[in-house]
């Protein structure tokens, strides 16, 4: 298929340039509205990053290790278990299933809805047109309007041997082709802490080497607390302040040289994993034939409609700005396909939860306590203990802390962290909450079931309205 005579092999009223979350989103909300929709990916299966080598395979890995680490350590209640037998090819075969039905399922849905699939590397040819590089050859598409979701890619370190096999990324990590002796993570970030929660499980001997003074950078310290003591039982070591200075292919091994607080000697690894975060792709697209603004670092600017400087081409999800997260470009879409099909919509979110999906998980909404003493924000917290929790207790688990924060004269909430099990499932009702301005009280006459987990939120207004019978009332102690 050939452009001829400046005639489109397609044309569509809504392009959309990736098909991550965000943009099979935009792509399925754009045609339920009744558009006329193209998706571009240049990938054969749809889903981006999020469901092939990301969020998915990742959270099917982390539930294995979680099973590994919970069926250990049910010897305080009497039960012992043998060690685990594990079969590489049949985990690797069981996360590339769960992938595989959701990616199958949302080729499915795109077929119901009509929505067009080219498989290519999309690029603009004009303020109208995309080219796509097809297996085929290239397709042409001219469209009304466009949204571009072409996403984010791993964080290369320039100097670093980037083509050796043996120094990976997360999606490398994600396939599993083996698990190495020692491995050397390069960033306590998010992924770089999820997926030494996987191989430590599965015997690897991780060291984990961060730049900050932290771990996760950007939440509360009492809520890294008890990751990082629970981590320091399953990895080798955490190298806070510290950097890799060199990293030099040796035939046995990659021979790592550090830098800084904590730095050891030179240390030599099997596998050097590097999550020091992600980069928009804006720069990937050709934007510029499009007279669409990306800036150094690869970002496109939206207004609140998610609209480029181009009024008929709008941008979500990662390539947008931070925090790069699926179900912040998820809302985006839906927003740029409202206002496409002439809806009133904006983006204007008063919160987006962070998760780790470590163990024990962090997650963390709205204002940080950190960020309310640098801007000079009054607030007063109520901090519930899971110690003080009969449901932590009777899962062994009593690390944990639900953290709120509020305004100190509204009492609306503002913020909240959690830190234990299920932490990422818990953050939603802070979200909804502070969504919809509740207060302390409001919170915390909220009737939540016992015993669970999710009413150390409710016990947490009650530590900060001093009600709380479960401990003594802050004020009482
Ligand atoms: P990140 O930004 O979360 O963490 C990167 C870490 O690397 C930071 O702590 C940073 O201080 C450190 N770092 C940077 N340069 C370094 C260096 N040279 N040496 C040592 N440490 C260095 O990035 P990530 O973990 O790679 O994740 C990328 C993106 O993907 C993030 O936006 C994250 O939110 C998103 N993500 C989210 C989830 C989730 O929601 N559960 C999971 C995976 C990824």
């Amino acid at each position: 298929m050939s452009e001829q005579g400046g005639v489109a092999d397609i044309r569509t009223e809504v392009v959309v340039l990736g098909a991550g979350p965000g943009g099979y989103t935009a792509a399925f909300r754009a045609a339920d509205l009744g558009k006329k929709v193209v998706m571009i990916e240049r990938y054969a299966s749809l889903g981006g990053v999020c469901l092939n080598v990301g969020c998915i395979p990742s959270k099917a890995l982390l539930h294995t290790a979680e099973v590994i680490n919970e069926v250990a350590e049910l010897g305080h209640m009497g039960v012992r278990y043998t060690q685990p037998k594990i079969d590489l090819e049949k985990m690797r075969a069981g996360k590339d299933k769960v992938v595989g039905r959701l990616t199958g399922g949302l080729a499915g849905l795109a077929k119901q809805r009509k929505v067009k699939v080219v498989t290519g590397v999309g690029r603009f040819a004009d303020p109208r047109h995309l080219e796509v590089q097809t297996a085929d050859g290239v397709v042409h598409v001219e469209f009304e309007h466009c949204i571009i979701a072409c996403g984010s890619s791993a964080v290369q370190i320039p100097g670093f041997p980037n083509d050796d096999p043996r120094l990976i990324d997360s999606t490398d990590a994600l396939d599993l082709a083996d698990v190495p002796k020692k491995m050397l993570i390069v960033g306590g970030g998010i992924i770089g802490l999820e997926m030494a929660t996987v191989y430590a499980t599965l015997g690897s001997e991780i060291d984990i080497v961060e730049l900050q003074d932290g771990l996760i950078p950007g939440c509360d310290r009492d809520l890294v607390k008890p990751l990082q003591k629970r981590l320091k039982g399953q990895v080798n070591s955490v190298m806070l302040k510290t950097k890799v200075a060199d990293i030099k292919a040796q035939k046995t091994g990659l021979k790592v040289a550090f830098e800084g607080d904590n730095a050891p000697e030179p240390k030599l690894y099997d596998r050097v994993l590097v999550a020091v975060g992600r980069s928009p792709n804006g720069k990937q697209i050709n934007a510029e034939a499009a007279g669409v603004h990306v800036d150094e670092r690869g970002f496109i600017t939206t207004d609140a409609k998610m609209c480029t400087n181009v009024p008929h081409i709008y941008a979500i999800g990662d390539v947008v700005g931070n925090p790069m997260l699926a179900h912040k470009a998820t809302h985006e879409a839906k927003v740029a396909a409202e206002v496409i099909a002439g809806q009133p919509a904006l983006f204007e979110p008063m919160a987006i939860p962070n998760v780790a999906y470590t163990d024990p998980e962090v997650a963390w909404m709205g204002l940080t306590e950190t960020e309310a003493k640098a801007q000079g924000t009054e607030i007063e917290t109520g901090v519930f203990p899971w110690a003080a929790s009969g449901r932590a207790l009777g899962i062994g688990r009593d690390e944990g802390l639900t953290k709120l924060i509020f305004d100190a004269k509204s009492k609306r909430i503002l913020g909240a962290g959690i830190v234990g099990r299920n932490a990422g499932e818990l953050i939603g009702e802070t979200v909804l909450a502070l969504e919809m301005g509740a207060d302390a009280e409001d919170i915390g006459l909220t009737i939540h079931p016992h015993p669970t987990l999710n009413e150390t939120i409710c016990f947490a207004a009650e530590m900060a309205e001093g009600s709380i019978t479960d401990l003594l009332p802050p004020k009482r102690r």
